[in-house]
């Protein structure tokens, strides 16, 4: 794997740690339990998009762009990460904000991510849940161009191969942190939505030809489209990388059954997996991913699925999407 080959801008904060959790994987009945602190990438609170965009931006700035185009749902963590990216570079952002989750709670339209939006300087335009997000990016990116611009469009979550590369790129980190460390993992988990984490991990493990297998906790789609669509960003990524062949279907692996209601919508669960984070290890997780993903840790755990096992989980962040959601946790975190 050479990524040096691809154009870079570098604004986060790494190696990110790789921390032991050893309270929580207690709580989880005796997991060896590691946490991968991507939470902690450094820009305006961090999380795992930081890591995408250090490839898009510096695609984007090869490219001579000047202006940073994206999309997401209301609470998006991309969005905020893709705004202060832009503002480190001196980019203009334009974002459309889709209302994904229907709620009409003024904490979730306007604090959270959205108020750190607004404060990056990002433009914001909503749109209703459902709309065809990649239409409205190209007539966005057309309306800057129609003004002189020249725009730089990153699909929603950063999810393609360039922003993959991010993730395949954590892939050897982690490998040599644990190689230092003499840290045997067995498995690694983390939330999985727009799939570029878990595509870029996988075709990572498998260009540095580590055996990890990666459990994606999916918290949106049902399984068949969301291995699907792992696997399909996950060869591409692997076939930039110069390795078209190296991912095997059965490296992808997502387990939807904690989605619940639905894309970010909060059920008891996903708050107890707030608490026991927040309670055990002082851990931030946030509603919409990581606490999902914490959500499916617990259950797993709790059927003897890693007992005894080394698990690193990967904290993608999303922390600040918590002010979104003071309505919804609201006389719930007893
Ligand atoms: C976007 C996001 C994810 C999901 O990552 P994908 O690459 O979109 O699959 C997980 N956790 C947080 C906090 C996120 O913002």
């Amino acid at each position: 794997m050479h990524l040096a080959r691809f154009p870079r801008a570098h604004f986060a904060h790494l190696p990110t740690p790789l921390e032991a959790a050893p309270r929580l994987g207690e709580a989880l009945g005796g997991v060896n339990l590691f946490v991968k602190r991507d939470d902690c990438t450094g820009l305006a609170g961090g999380g795992n998009k930081t890591r995408k965009l250090e490839f898009l931006v510096g695609e984007a700035l090869a490219r001579g762009a000047d202006t940073l185009v994206t999309q997401g749902a209301v609470q998006s963590n991309h969005v905020r990460q893709t705004a202060a990216a832009a503002a480190r570079f001196g980019l203009a952002c334009e974002v459309i904000l889709e209302t994904r989750t229907g709620s009409k709670a003024e904490d979730y339209n306007e604090n959270g991510n959205v108020l750190l939006d607004r404060l990056l300087g990002a433009a914001l335009r909503t749109v209703p849940g459902g709309s065809d997000m990649n239409a409205a990016l190209e007539e966005t990116a057309q309306a800057v161009r129609d003004r002189g611009g020249k725009p730089y469009v990153i699909p929603g979550g950063g999810s393609n191969a360039i922003g993959a590369l991010g993730y395949a790129d954590c892939a050897r980190e982690l490998m040599v942190q644990a190689d230092a460390m003499g840290l045997k993992i067995d498995q690694i988990v983390t939330a999985t939505g727009s799939a570029g984490t878990q595509a870029g991990l996988v075709a990572g493990l498998a260009v540095v030809g580590a055996d990890v297998p990666v459990l994606g906790i999916g918290v949106r789609a049902p399984r068949p489209t969301q291995e699907g669509n792992v696997f399909k960003l996950a060869q591409e990524t692997a076939a930039l990388l110069g390795h078209p062949d190296r991912v095997a279907r059965e490296q992808v692996v997502a387990d939807c059954d904690y989605v619940g209601e639905g894309y970010g919508l909060v059920d008891q669960a996903v708050i107890e997996a707030l608490k026991l984070a927040a309670r055990t290890e002082g851990l931030l997780l946030d509603p919409v991913y990581s606490g999902k993903a914490m959500k499916g840790l617990i259950a797993l755990a709790a059927q003897g699925r890693f007992e005894c096992r080394t698990v690193v989980f990967l904290h993608t962040g999303g922390a600040q999407g918590l002010f979104g959601y003071q309505s919804e946790l609201e006389g719930k975190l007893a």
